[in-house]
C-alpha cells in the first residue's frame, strides 16, 4: 500500500485520539520510522508530506541522508554508541535516546550547536529496554546542566510489548507525570515540554495520554499489507 494511503489512515487515528481528549492534532508531531524500509520507501514517505523521519542506526541514517539530505528533519531514535555520535551529530535535529552521562559528554563535545535531546526512560522497567528508571531521571537531568550543547526537550519511552490497554496507559501516564515534574523545575537547559511516545501498536493511547511526538514505523511505511 502506498505511504500516502497509510498516512491518511494514521492521520485519521491521530485526529480521533485527539478528539477524545480534547487536544489539537497540531500538538502531535508524526515521525515516520524508516529503519526497516528502503531508501525509495523513505523518499516516498517524505514526498507524501511527512517531514520528520526516524532512524535507529547510524548506517541507516547515513544511507538515507545520501539521498534525502537535510530536507527531512532527522530523528535518531535508537541506542546510540559513543563512537557513533560523530557520524550523526550534524545531521539530526533530535536525539531521542539520551540515557547516560558518558553519551551526554560525547554529544556535547562533538556538537557544533545545541542538540535537542530526549531523555529515555524505561518506565516499564523491562531488562530488555534501555533508559533510566523513573527514579533516576530527575537527578540525571540535573547532571546535564554543564553541557551547553544539550537541551532536554522532553522525555521518551518505549512501552512494553502488550495489548493490555491499561498497562500501556499507565506507562504513558507515568512518563507524562515525570515530564510535568521536570518542567515544573524550570531548568533553562531542560524546558522538557515534549513527550516522545507511541508506536504502531499503541500510538492512539499515547496521544490520549499526552504524546507530542509519535514514532510510527510498520503501520505507516511498512512495505507489506
Ligand atoms: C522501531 C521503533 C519504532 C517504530 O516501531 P513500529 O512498531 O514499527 O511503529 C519506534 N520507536 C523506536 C525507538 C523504535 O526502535
Amino acid at each position: 500500500m502506498r505511504v500516502a494511503v497509510k498516512l491518511e489512515h494514521i492521520n485519521q487515528q491521530i485526529n480521533e485520539a485527539c478528539l477524545k481528549v480534547n487536544r489539537s492534532p497540531d500538538e502531535v508531531k508524526l515521525i515516520a520510522v524508516t529503519k526497516y524500509v528502503s531508501i525509495e520507501r523513505a523518499s516516498e514517505a517524505f514526498e507524501a508530506g511527512i517531514k520528520n523521519l526516524g532512524e535507529n542506526r547510524d548506517e541507516g541514517l547515513l544511507e538515507k541522508w545520501e539521498v534525502l539530505g537535510d530536507k527531512p528533519n532527522w530523528h535518531f531514535i535508537g541506542t546510540l554508541q559513543k563512537r557513533k555520535v560523530k557520524n550523526i551529530i550534524d545531521k539530526v535535529e533530535y536525539i531521542h535516546s539520551l540515557d547516560r552521562l558518558s553519551l551526554a559528554e560525547e554529544i556535547n563535545k562533538r556538537a557544533g550547536h545545541k542538540i535537542k535531546c530526549f531523555v529515555q526512560v524505561n518506565v516499564s522497567q523491562e531488562d530488555t529496554k534501555h533508559g533510566l528508571s523513573p527514579k533516576e531521571t530527575i537527578e540525571f537531568i540535573e547532571s546535564l546542566r554543564p553541557f551547553d550543547n544539550i537541551s532536554v526537550e522532553g522525555l521518551m519511552t518505549m512501552a512494553p510489548l502488550t495489548k493490555n490497554e491499561q498497562v500501556l496507559r499507565d506507562c504513558f501516564r507515568k512518563l507524562r507525570e515525570l515530564r510535568d515534574q521536570v518542567q515544573a523545575s524550570n531548568l533553562d537547559f531542560a524546558p522538557c515540554r515534549e513527550l516522545s511516545m507511541g508506536m504502531s501498536g499503541d500510538f492512539p493511547i499515547a496521544i490520549e495520554e499526552g504524546a507530542t511526538m509519535v514514532r510510527i514505523g510498520t503501520a505507516l511505511v511498512g512495505e507489506d499489507g
